[in-house]
């Protein structure tokens, strides 16, 4: 285990933790899941105000640390730890989840905990600075990209702290922030795979034409593939002209459908229909980007 690795600056003063734990207005009754407590830091202040934590470490000798700093304290039997690498645990119920975690597992760790189910009530996670302004980053300013969509259509997520590099032991080479994640519940009925397969497409360069990225090479090679996958699970058969009688009867059950559409024309029409063909990615709010992708699966067109 090595300290850059591993992520493992440890938050030294004592204000910033117990601001972050705060943060989580936690309650008597609620079950918290800390990932990478480290030498527990924030572990004890949060042992204080909820009913249970699971605290996913990775590093034994870390876990061995937190194991004896709550050793023989009341707080040890409302403490449980996992040893292990978080992307790959199991993880139990939770209400609220808070974590300091090295900042290479800051995608999988927002990925992870929104497609936990139930939902918890909120998340209070430390990021290095520029990702933290990229989850919050609103349609039409410069860090607007896949990343704030895909998070934002499953939750409202706020920067609530900055934190700077002299409040950790070894200090990162990066300034951190704080965020607040609150998933929308019900989360919206939308395929996780199909809208990031959307926004790889038109955020690949966010400030093109919606037409002009979907033009790029291997795009459309790629969306007739999946069409072509979609049309033959439901059960609509491709046909080269002529037409034999013997195999398309109105009893047969299939569904006819030309082989030799234009599949850009297609494409082309559900961008016209919608009016984005010429909008970009850069200025298109969630709902534009939703509008999109349901008129896309309207016409058999699938991202994933
Ligand atoms: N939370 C503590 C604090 O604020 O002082 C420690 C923070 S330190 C930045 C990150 C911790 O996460 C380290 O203890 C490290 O061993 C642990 N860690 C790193 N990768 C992990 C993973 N994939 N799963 C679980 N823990 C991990």
């Amino acid at each position: 285990f090595n300290t850059e690795r591993f992520g493992q600056h440890i938050l030294k003063n004592p204000q910033t933790a117990q601001s972050i734990v705060d943060l989580a207005n936690l309650r008597p009754t609620d079950k918290v899941l800390e990932v990478g407590p480290g030498t527990g830091n924030l572990t004890v202040r949060i042992l204080e105000k909820a009913k249970h934590v699971t605290a996913v470490e990775m590093d034994p000798r870390m876990a061995a640390e937190l194991t004896k700093r709550v050793q023989g304290k009341p707080e040890q039997r409302k403490l449980e730890i996992m040893i292990g690498d978080f992307v790959k645990a199991t993880l139990p119920y939770f209400d609220v989840c808070i974590s300091n975690t090295p900042y290479q597992i800051s995608s999988p760790l927002v990925f992870r905990l929104l497609s936990h189910r139930p939902l918890f009530r909120v998340a209070i996670l430390m990021f290095q600075r520029e990702f933290a302004t990229r989850l919050v980053a609103q349609p039409g300013t410069a860090l607007w990209s896949r990343l704030s969509a895909n998070v934002q259509l499953y939750a409202k997520v706020d920067l609530v702290m900055n934190v700077a590099k002299n409040n950790f032991r070894p200090p990162p080479k990066v300034e951190s922030s704080v965020v607040r994640v609150v998933p929308r519940d019900p989360p919206p009925p939308v395929e996780f795979g199909e809208f990031d397969g959307l926004g790889r497409i038109v955020f690949t360069r966010r400030n093109k034409t919606v037409h002009a990225n979907f033009m790029a090479k291997g795009v459309m090679e790629m969306l007739e593939n999946n069409w072509k996958t979609w049309a033959s699970v439901n059960n609509l058969v491709r046909y080269s002209h002529p037409v034999s009688p013997l195999v398309a009867t109105p009893h047969s059950g299939l569904q006819i459908v030309e082989d030799d559409v234009d599949f850009k024309k297609k494409v082309e029409e559900v961008l016209e229909e919608t009016g984005f063909s010429e909008s970009r990615a850069a200025k298109m709010d969630l709902n534009d980007l939703l509008k999109l992708l349901s008129a896309f699966h309207d016409a058999g067109i699938h991202f994933a």
